[in-house]
Order: structure tokens, then sequence, then C-alpha cells
């Protein structure tokens, strides 16, 4: 099977609702065009830097699609990836949606922003707390920046060989969703709920995700595996 089959085969068994975010760590530039041009519409990536290449080398391809990143974001390189993203997956503190808020302001560029929960309380891994206060007012604190437009909550989820296993942790992430959704604050409009890898999107569908983030099961085992971002 190649990439479009792949692609073709992933976005026929789910449904239309749901968005596809290749992940597109440790990919070609050929491997990514052929993902396009069979149909995907949103490009993930995880290093500012990499994404920087990629879309350079894509030239003109790079513009018909959407960048998000996915990795976590440091603060020396939030101006170059407010040039790249349309949207940033990864906010999890107030000090860096400040910071972001501040380049895009000079920038005069709206972002989209997504809070990163970490679910699984994992210390290895990026994101908020998986408390509701801390969320809700971290969502408050970023609906207070003019520059920002918070759309979503994105969830990695525990790594665990059987997906059954963190079933549990995007329906915890899907009822976060749900309450912030209901608490209104105001200049927030949430409508993405994006956790569900390679091995999860199905658990992770069920359990209300709109927005998948696919490597392997498109383009194939990368050689090693990394699933921080810088
Ligand atoms: C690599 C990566 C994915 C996709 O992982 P696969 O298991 O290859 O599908 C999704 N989200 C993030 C943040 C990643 O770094």
């Amino acid at each position: 099977m190649n990439i479009r089959d792949n692609f073709l085969k992933v976005r026929e068994e789910i449904p239309d609702y749901v968005q596809i975010v290749l992940a597109a760590k440790m990919r070609t530039k050929e491997e990514i065009e052929e993902a396009i041009s069979a149909g995907a519409e949103i490009i993930g990536e995880n290093y500012v830097q990499e994404a920087e290449k990629m879309y350079q080398e894509l030239g003109e391809k790079a513009r018909k699609v959407k960048w998000h990143l996915i990795g976590a974001l440091q603060k020396n390189k939030i101006n170059k990836a407010l040039k790249i993203f349309d949207c940033i997956q990864t906010v999890d503190s107030p000090e860096l949606a400040e910071a972001i808020n501040k380049r895009a302001e000079n920038l005069n560029k709206k972002i989209s922003v997504f809070i990163e929960i970490n679910i699984g309380s994992e210390i290895t891994k990026t994101g908020v707390k998986p408390e509701y206060k801390i969320i809700k007012e971290l969502a408050e604190y970023i609906s207070k920046l003019n520059y920002l437009k918070l759309e979503g909550l994105m969830t990695m989820g525990p790594r665990v060989g059987n997906p059954e296993d963190v079933r549990v942790h995007f329906r915890k992430t899907k009822e976060f969703f749900n309450r912030l959704r209901e608490a209104n604050v105001p200049n927030v409009e949430l409508k993405y709920l994006s956790m569900g890898m390679s091995n999860s999107y199905k658990v992770a569908i069920e359990e209300g995700a709109n927005m998948i983030r696919l490597g392997t099961v498109i383009f194939g085992k990368r050689p090693y595996d990394l699933t921080k971002g810088g």
C-alpha cells in the first residue's frame, strides 16, 4: 500500500466531520506531497525548524494546506512559528500564551490556538494538568489576549500498547471539552478536540475527537520515535 491509498482508506473509514492532521515528522517532501495530492489538508509539525524547511521545499503546495504545530513551542521560536503556522495546538501556560500574543500583535496576525492537556499526568509530557479549574483559568487568560483565538483542546494521551487503555483518558478530555464549552467563555469558540494517533484514532473518535493526528498509519513506520517538539 502506498501513501495515497493509506490516506484514502482512513479518510473513507472515518466520519466526514473528523479532520486529519498529518504528523509529518521525519517524512520527506515527496511523502508529504503524495499525501497532499491524495487530499490531506492539514500538516502537523513538531519542530518549527523542520516546518520551515518543509514549507520551503513544498513551494506552492505549502500554501494549499493548513499548518499546525503539534510539538512544544520554545519562546525563541515564536516569531518563526507565527510565519508558518495557522494553529498552535500546544499552548500549556499563561506565560507561553502571553509570549505568543505579544509577537502576534507585532506581526498583526491573529492565531488559532489549542490548550494541550497532559491527560495522563505524565512527567515526561507537556500540557496542563488534567484539572478543570486549571484548564478553565488558562482558557479565560487566553480569551483576554487579542491576537489569540482559542479554538480547541489537544491531548497526546499515554502511549500504550492497547488503545483501549487510553479510552478513559480520551473520555476525560472530552468531558473537559464539554464543560469548557458550556462555560461560554467570551471570545472562545471551542470547535476542535484533537486526540488520537495511528494506534488510537478509532477509540478517540468514539470518545468524541473531531481531529486526529496521524503519521505511521499513513506513511509507515518511522526509523525511530520522536514525540516531543521544540
Ligand atoms: C508523531 C505524532 C503523532 C502521530 O503519531 P503516529 O503514531 O505516527 O500516528 C501525533 N501527535 C503528535 C503530537 C505526534 O508527535
